[in-house]
């Protein structure tokens, strides 16, 4: 596999795929298929979210279900098969006003490109919890499937009220002895075939209307356990000032942040791209993958605030690279149109 292909600051590409999840692989394949030998950039998280996941149920053509990983894996063979190009590297800066684009990598290298599309996913987010900073790693996690076998036997808190907590909570229970659902509200976000599976489950508990304040515990120790906030009306965090939030200590072993995603947009925010309040990637208006700066296109979860699954992942890659080679053929017809007949010759 082409994997650490070497990047010389004079090369330009004709596209640049920044992230290798589901989104940048299906890029990278249509890309690929066209003849435009794409460079993917696998950053910080490569192979993106999927990589974290344990079986995929719902990809499409998969009846049996898929481990993330493996879909990942075929992906990239895929890409490879075609002609994509990986090579690691995390974009710090993109300068976009001018042609060829440059993507300043945190290694000091630039890379050059015509169409740059931005696939970098979204990343898990963290609660603010007192003492999240130093135990993160240490028996605080955002990845069961990662961290989970360390649990064997322990109590632990898995946060949150979407599918990602609920996912977690289910796996989490292999190995744990008891495993709690701490959620902000009385009220699951996570569709209802999965939160079945956490509430018939025997060794899943809900916490409702509650919070997570404090975790305790040492990287010596790792956690060992955690300030829990509640409010009858929910969000108790929001409501410490008014003094009717009960407080109350727990002995667990980890804690699981399952609290949604962040969009991966950083390197974007000083650029003519434009992004919403929560820093997804505004893609222009209709069906399409483009950006508020010509050339620059975005794929999956960094431009989808709404569907974020990997199917639609996968088809917004693909529209990315479908767009980034029509505005490429486009871009090269009118740089070898015939320049238009001056003045003087018309008058003739
Ligand atoms: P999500 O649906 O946005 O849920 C995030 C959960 O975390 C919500 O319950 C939210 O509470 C809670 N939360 C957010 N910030 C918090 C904070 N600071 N403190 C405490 N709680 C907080 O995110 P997700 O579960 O990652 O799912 C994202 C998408 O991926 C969804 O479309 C989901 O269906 C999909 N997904 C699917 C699967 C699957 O099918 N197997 C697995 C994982 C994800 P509120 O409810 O109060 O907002």
């Amino acid at each position: 596999m082409s994997t650490d292909t070497p990047i010389t600051d004079a090369t330009v590409r004709d596209v640049v795929i920044v992230g290798s999840g589901v989104a940048g692989l299906s890029a990278a394949v249509y890309t690929a298929r066209a003849d435009l030998e794409p460079l993917v950039l696998e950053g910080p998280e490569p192979g993106g979210q999927l990589t974290l996941t344990t079986e995929v149920e719902n990809y499409l053509g998969f009846p049996e279900g898929i481990g993330g990983m493996e879909l990942i894996q075929n992906g990239k063979e895929q890409a490879t098969r075609f002609g994509a190009e990986f090579t690691h590297g995390t974009v710090e800066t993109a300068t976009l006003e001018e042609q060829p684009f440059a993507l300043e990598l945190a290694s000091g290298e630039t890379i050059r490109t015509r169409a740059l599309i931005v696939a970098t996913g979204a990343s898990a987010r963290w609660v603010g919890a007192d003492g999240e900073d130093e135990l993160m790693g240490y028996g605080l996690s955002t990845c069961a499937t990662c961290d989970g076998a360390f649990h064997r036997g322990d109590d632990v808190l898995v946060i949150g009220g979407g599918d990602s907590a609920m996912e977690e909570a289910l796996f989490l229970a292999k190995f744990a002895d008891n495993v709690t659902v701490v959620h902000r509200r009385d009220e699951l976000r996570a569709s209802d075939i999965m939160a079945k599976r956490a509430r018939d489950h025997d060794a899943i508990a809900f916490r409702w209307n509650t919070e997570l304040l404090e975790i305790h515990g040492s990287q010596e120790d790792g956690v060992t356990g955690a300030t829990l906030v509640r409010h009858p009306d929910g969000h108790p965090t929001a409501k410490l000032e008014s003094g009717e939030v009960d407080h109350e200590t727990v002995d667990v072993g980890g804690i699981f942040y399952g609290v949604g995603h962040v969009p991966n947009t950083e390197f974007l925010a000083e650029t003519a791209v434009e992004l919403d309040e929560a820093g997804y990637i505004r893609t222009e208006p209709g069906m399409t993958t483009e950006t508020a700066v010509e050339g620059v296109f975005g794929a999956g979860d960094v431009m989808d605030p709404d569907y974020r699954q990997a199917i639609t992942a996968a088809g917004t890659g693909s529209m990315a690279a479908l767009d980034a080679e029509s505005w490429l053929e486009t871009r090269e017809a009118a740089e070898h149109a015939s320049p238009p007949l001056a003045e003087a010759e018309l008058d003739d």
